[in-house]
């Protein structure tokens, strides 16, 4: 008897409205939960990706391995939203945001409970793994 295939939608599970249920990198849902922020590295020539990614666009390979966002970045820039894309708009006010980690970078948000007045550009910030309050999965920047 054929075995069933079962779908790998772990990905439905990301940020407040989510686009996509399948991906290469489904992993970085299970490290979400574990509330660890993940990017890729290409084993072969040390590309970091974050969003993560599966494959190497220098490579042309799929040699990659796992490893954690951790540590601080520095504000790149952010821009708070008073308007937001059609399904966000229970979120708002949100500040999305930049992070360079030197290697590589982040986009994402500010957490809410970071007061306006204390977001400089230039100061070290980190990720967090974060649940929306309707269950679904995000990270966020917090002042480190
Ligand atoms: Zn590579």
């Amino acid at each position: 008897m054929a075995k069933k295939k079962e779908m790998d939608t772990r990905f439905s599970k990301f940020g407040t409205v989510s686009f996509t249920a399948i991906t290469k990198v489904n992993d970085f849902i299970d490290y979400l939960e574990e509330g660890r922020v993940m990017a890729t590295r290409c084993k072969d020539c040390g590309l970091v990706f974050f969003p993560p990614r599966a494959d190497c666009y220098r490579c042309l390979a799929s040699n990659m391995e796992w490893i954690e966002i951790s540590g601080t970045g520095k504000l790149v820039t952010y821009s708070k939203l008073e308007y937001a894309p059609i399904g966000f708009g229970d979120d708002l006010p949100y500040a999305i945001a930049l992070l360079d980690y030197g290697d590589y970078k982040v986009f994402g948000r500010i957490a809410g409970d970071v007061p306006e007045e204390e977001i400089k550009v230039g100061m070290d910030m980190k990720t967090v793994a974060n649940t929306l309050p309707n269950g679904q999965l995000n990270y966020v920047f917090e002042k480190a």
